[in-house]
């Protein structure tokens, strides 16, 4: 590896990174081929060493709610505007959101396009937002689905699927595309609460399993601009959101490898979810960060799984 003054000939976009708490890990990961950089910040290649300790994770994450009886869902990475344009994440995280383009110009316009491409000017003008974004979190394609009265006692849902957050960082725990495996509640705000404390307990257990130095602390959203700092202070005072945060790189920086929340109506309102009672739902939703454990593993142990200590070893692959 060369200095940071000194960068090396024919080095891969996006390596080029040498100084940041994380370099020596995003290293190892690039050299020992478990992550693949694509030429884009934050979006990666899998390499099937990666995807065997992703799938052991998500493996134990489903084991650790088997016996709530949660009905499993999935949905594809995208999600209609109309939900979208109700769920109020273009209020809360306009700078994060992934808006899906596409090309219904004439054939002028599609040699313009062309000649755009080939020169690297802006595409933009000539293409066209469709009726879709890309899913910023799992759980949000689910509600608009639960409209109506719950039964009594509420439901649960396991969800697991690919989200889009636009951060472009060389950081490899600042994926832009990454999956989170979650647990849902709608119901009371008794139940809500219930789920969101009874799933920080469970995700200790299961991430301390792994030896992972994991503790809850509250949190909050990054929300965006003047407005978002007051619901950062909310979401912080009500105690909305909990990370379950391990230490990862040599410095050991707290990193969020789970988290619980609770919604208190911010989807059952715009969605008309009610319980049996009439009263607006509560929601909660804790959340596996799949590749977020992955990594922090492979942070912890080394990028050979197979020489990772015998006791993880064994509950990762029983
Ligand atoms: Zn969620």
């Amino acid at each position: 590896m060369s200095s940071a003054t000194e960068p090396a000939p024919g080095r891969p976009a996006g390596t080029g990174v040498d100084d940041e708490p994380w370099s020596d890990f995003r290293r190892h990961l690039l050299e020992d081929g478990i992550l693949l950089t694509t030429g884009v910040d934050g979006i990666y290649g899998r390499s099937a060493t990666y995807e065997s300790v992703v799938g052991a994770v998500d493996a134990l994450a489903v084991a650790a709610g088997a016996d709530l009886g949660a009905t499993n869902l999935r949905f594809p990475p995208v999600m209609p505007w109309a939900t979208f344009e109700k769920n109020g994440y273009l209020e809360s995280f306009p700078d994060q959101m992934g808006s899906v383009h596409s090309f219904r110009g004439n054939g002028r316009d599609h040699a313009e396009l062309l000649r755009r491409t080939e020169s690297h000017e802006d595409r933009g003008p000539l293409l066209e937002t469709t009726d879709i974004v890309l899913c910023p979190a799992a759980c949000h394609a689910l509600y608009p689905t639960q409209a109506g009265v719950l039964p009594e006692g509420g439901k649960r849902f396991e969800i697991y699927g690919y989200c889009f957050r636009h951060e472009p960082s060389t950081d490899p725990f600042r994926m832009q595309s990454f999956r989170m495996h979650e647990f849902v509640y709608l119901g009371t705000p008794a139940g809500a609460r219930a789920h969101r404390d009874e799933w920080t307990d469970r995700g200790l257990a299961v991430l301390r399993g792994l030896g992972l130095e994991v503790e809850p602390v509250v949190a909050n959203d990054p929300f965006f601009g003047r407005p978002g700092r007051m619901l950062a202070a909310n979401q912080r005072s009500e105690e909305l959101k909990f990370e379950l945060v391990a230490p990862v790189f040599a410095a050991r920086r707290p990193t969020a490898i789970a988290s619980s929340n609770r919604h208190v109506d911010h989807f059952s309102r715009p969605f008309g979810i009610t319980t049996a009672d009439g009263e607006l739902a509560h929601t909660a939703c804790f959340g596996f960060g799949v590749d977020r454990i992955t990594l922090a593993l492979l942070d912890r142990y080394g990028t050979d799984p197979n020489v990772w200590p015998v006791a993880v070893r064994s509950v990762l692959w029983p």
